[in-house]
């Protein structure tokens, strides 16, 4: 499929803003202009807030089954489009063609899990104190629900919250990323043809701040789901708060991944490697801080940079490439910012630490160890391919590092003790632990943060908690 512009979607059609204003879109890869995006102005966001009122009247009235049967036929839609849709994320998000595909149908996966939860919606009987009394809770569709998503992963990020808000009734309109605008518009586009009714789904492009300011406060809105960065996540939270909406934000990650000396090293090395060098590290739960136990220090830091050299950076059409290009200069600038700073406070640079050719935003895949903790890097999230690995002794030694900065999505740890497992399980101030794998994200588990990572999940059925209000109904003496 070529690539092409994107409009917006509203009210079952796909159609330029009023004003007719667009944002180029780029390929990071290649710095050229690859297409547009239509940029929403306050009459589309009026219209499109109608739109999502009408829509959340019919779609909370469609029986959970039938819901479920339409998520599915879009599940399947994914599946058969994967092929067309994927090289779209690749030159719009400079991942690679195959991490592009696995997004993809990842998505369907999805899609398919909260389907199924449509129809297990359950409230509950509360035992009355009396006779002729029925005490009941039950579920209903919070409404409609305003979600902003980010670039790094252009479809998985709509999808969680597009398929959760579905599933339990509510009506969506989706601000999705401006720099990557073409792949999501076809996961809407997936929906639609599965026989979406009109309304339910909207999609939307602007400038991400004025369409949220206008959003949260709005009435027809009853539900916010951010995910990107902390300081953003915060501002809108506020604006939320100052509303009362209900909000899922998920934030920023500076991912512990730690290492006693009684784990499979070379494991470990080559889990956290492959991991953190995933979509070139713009990963909220990519591993960042690798904490390494004195003994087996070396070999990790050794094995470790084997992994990161083993990647072929290029662009993620080609087929060789292991690793794409970062999605925008920001993260570059930012990148190298970091390292500079890391190397000037006394890190070790171990491998990369420099861009890769002169057009496109490449940049290598990066590890530097000893890094002092004042450094930039290892109190921001890097959100890039900069690996930092440090040395521990002990136990609380590592526990107290773990748990120093103020996020808390994921981490990780890697030993073959069940008594330390259990013990640093217990000890990680975060949303997601896993520990001898990397076994994060997957639809049926919860997913989410602590502490500045944002709360709310976006995983299991703590999902689809987050689309629903509970109301309780006595009734006596019919
Ligand atoms: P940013 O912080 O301005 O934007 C992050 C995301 O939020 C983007 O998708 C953007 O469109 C959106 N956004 C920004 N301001 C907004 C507003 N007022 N209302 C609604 N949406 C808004 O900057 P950026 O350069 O795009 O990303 C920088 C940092 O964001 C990264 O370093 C990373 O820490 C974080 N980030 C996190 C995730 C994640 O998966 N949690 C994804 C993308 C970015």
């Amino acid at each position: 499929m070529a690539y092409s512009n994107t409009q917006l979607f509203i009210n079952g059609k796909w159609r330029p803003s009023q004003s007719g204003r667009t944002i180029a879109v780029r390929n990071p890869a290649t710095e050229e202009e690859i297409g547009t995006v239509a940029h929403a102005d306050r009459a589309d966001l009026d219209e499109v807030l109608e739109a999502a009122a009408k829509g959340f009247k019919v779609w909370r009235a469609v029986a959970p089954f039938e819901r479920c049967r339409i998520m599915r036929k879009a599940a399947a839609i994914m599946r058969e489009r994967n092929d067309e849709i994927a090289p779209l994320m690749t030159m719009e998000q400079g991942k690679t063609l195959a991490e592009a595909k696995m997004e993809a149908m990842a998505a369907a996966d999805v899609i398919e899990w909260f389907a199924e939860e449509a129809k297990r919606a359950y409230g509950r009987v509360i035992p009355a104190r009396g006779p002729g009394i029925y005490q009941i809770a039950i579920k209903e569709p919070v409404g409609p629900v305003a979600a902003f998503t980010p670039w790094n992963f252009p479809i998985n990020q709509v999808v969680r919250k597009l398929s959760a808000g579905l599933a339990a009734g509510c009506s969506i309109i989706v601000k999705a990323p401006e720099e990557t605008p073409a792949s999501p518009a076809q996961l809407i586009k997936a929906f639609v043809d599965a026989g979406v009714p009109d309304g339910v789904i909207n999609l939307v492009y602007g400038v991400p701040s004025e369409i949220s300011e206008y959003l949260i406060p709005h009435p027809v809105i009853r539900k916010i789901s951010f995910t990107g960065s902390t300081n953003v996540g915060k501002q809108l939270s506020a604006l939320a708060g100052l509303h009362m909406k209900r909000a899922t934000m998920e934030l920023g990650g500076h991912a512990p991944a730690i290492v006693f000396k009684d784990a499979d090293v070379s494991a470990a090395a080559k889990i956290l490697s492959a991991a953190k060098y995933r979509n070139a590290g713009q990963v909220c739960i990519s591993p960042t801080r690798m904490l390494v136990q004195d003994d087996v220090f070396k070999e990790f830091v050794e094995k470790f940079v084997e992994g990161a050299k083993s990647m072929k950076v290029g662009n993620g059409l080609d087929p060789d490439s292991k690793m794409g290009s970062l999605a925008n200069p920001r993260r570059v600038t930012a990148i190298e910012g970091m390292v500079q700073d890391a190397v000037s406070k006394g890190a070790k640079l171990e491998t990369g630490g420099h861009r890769v050719g002169n057009k496109g935003y490449f940049y290598e895949p990066t590890v530097v160890s000893d890094v002092p903790k004042d450094a930039r890097a290892m109190n921001e999230e890097p959100f890039g391919p900069l690996a930092l690995i440090s040395r521990f002794s002990t136990f609380d030694e590592v526990a107290e590092e773990a748990n120093r900065l103020p996020f808390g999505l994921a981490s990780y740890a890697f030993t073959s003790s069940t008594k330390t497992a259990t013990a640093i399980g217990a000890a990680i101030e975060a949303g997601m632990v896993s520990i001898n794998s990397f076994g994060l994200a997957l639809p049926e588990v919860p997913f989410g943060g602590v502490k500045d990572s944002g709360y709310g999940s976006e995983g299991g059925t703590e999902a689809m908690e987050a689309y629903f209000n509970t109301k309780f109904i006595t009734q006596t003496g019919v």
